[in-house]
């Protein structure tokens, strides 16, 4: 149990269950699930020939320097050997709940103690939890006692990262700040645009906020449309032009636990390749056409649904609030990041409206945002290569690439 009675949570998390067999996707599937120390043990010496047996075929040692990832599972099918053909965990119903690891018993949930003070955030990649996080009006952060948490410290394997460092009254200052803004009735944009001014207060002035006239603004927000239009195509759609697939909708089928070797982050790939004929187009006629459905479609979407672009920052700041708080430098490349995973599921939302009969809802782009988190958010390296990316075309002006989504 944790020693950390309180929390600050965005209000969404409480809401939170696992709907197993009814979820569009698993988190036992696309992963090499990593298994703590102990639970490697329990399951390598189980008196359960089943547990026994797929523990001795599959599981193997991965870090052993590390508690957490100790040993792994190596995918059957590109799934955790556990899952079966329900979709549920044979682990799980063969032993319980207090014999998960503690990833399984953790995930999607994700819990910081720093200085005693504890942060919960959900991990996106998970598409329940997207769904309940974007689609919350109104998000506000809370502070909440562990007893109002049971749905999160539902088991004793819960994991959560513990440090003692201290937190400067300034970064403190800074933190009670940004909850505030927050939790005030802002846009999207007005909200990053408070804690950016907050955040050069606090005596960093690594962004700038410009002030650039109307002209400007529309020119920078048509000019970054258009170049981060291509980008995304190349990003999306590169591997299916390369390899000259033949792309028709009987090669996409959903995954129900029998086709699973496409990612979600494909399939959606595929879908809006196809609805946008971006392989038959020239590349000119597919950016115009691109630019037109974006503001004659997407952005009413937008527009009216300021708040999830919102929400998605909120969940993102608490879960990467260590980081924040302790790295002078990660500030700008987190808002960055944050528009790049936007931008992205943008992009494949507005490939798809080019089908007119292909509405958008708050469902729907919480699916493409939490596919793209699994596949590429999940990647360091590659997370640092589109921030550099994206800062090479901003110019290092964050601000600027602010203004491209407005
Ligand atoms: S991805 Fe989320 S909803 Fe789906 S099985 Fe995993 S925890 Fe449950």
């Amino acid at each position: 149990m944790q020693s950390n009675k309180n929390f600050f949570v965005p209000e969404y998390i409480q809401d939170f269950r696992c709907i197993g067999k009814d979820c569009i996707d698993s988190c036992c599937v696309g992963w090499n699930i990593g298994i703590d120390k102990e639970t490697y043990k329990k399951y390598k010496n189980s008196t359960n020939n089943e547990i026994k047996s797929i523990a001795k075929k599959f599981l193997v040692k991965n870090d052993l320097n590390s508690n957490i990832n100790y040993g792994k599972f190596v995918n059957q099918n590109n799934c955790c050997p556990f899952l079966n053909r329900d979709k549920l965990c044979n682990a799980f119903n063969l032993l319980g709940q207090e014999n998960l690891s503690i990833g399984c018993a953790t995930y999607p949930r994700n819990i910081k103690i720093f200085d005693k003070i504890g942060f919960i955030a959900g991990s996106l990649t998970c598409p329940e939890i997207a769904r309940l996080c974007l689609s919350k009006q109104d998000l506000k952060i809370k502070k909440k006692n562990i007893n109002k948490l049971l749905n999160i410290f539902n088991s004793h394997n819960v994991f959560s990262t513990q440090t003692t460092k201290k937190i400067s009254n300034k970064k403190l200052q800074f933190m009670r700040e940004v909850f505030s803004t927050i939790n005030d009735n802002f846009t999207f944009f007005d909200t990053l645009k408070q804690i950016i001014i907050a955040y050069e207060k606090k005596g960093n002035s690594k962004i700038l906020i410009n002030h650039f006239s109307k002209n400007e603004k529309e020119k920078i927000k048509k000019d970054l449309l258009i170049s981060d239009t291509n980008i995304m195509a190349t990003l999306c759609f590169s591997k299916l032009a390369k390899r000259n697939t033949q792309v028709d909708q009987s090669s996409i089928k959903i995954n129900n636990g029998k086709n699973i070797e496409d990612s979600r982050f494909k399939k959606i790939r595929k879908i809006a390749a196809i609805k946008s004929e971006y392989l038959f187009s020239p590349k000119k006629d597919f950016v115009r056409k691109f630019s037109f459905i974006y503001n004659k479609k997407f952005d009413k979407f937008r527009k009216k649904n300021d708040f999830i672009f919102k929400n998605y920052f909120v969940n993102e700041f608490l879960k990467n609030i260590e980081n924040l708080l302790n790295s002078e430098s990660t500030f700008s490349d987190f808002i960055r990041e944050i528009i790049f995973y936007i931008t992205l599921t943008n992009f494949l939302c507005v490939c798809q409206l080019f089908d007119d009969n292909k509405k958008i809802t708050i469902n729907s782009y919480a699916e493409v945002l939490s596919a793209v988190l699994k596949s590429v958010n999940h990647s360091p390296e590659k997370n640092g290569q589109f921030i550099n990316l994206f800062r090479k075309i901003d110019k290092n002006n964050t601000f600027k690439r602010l203004l491209a989504l407005y």
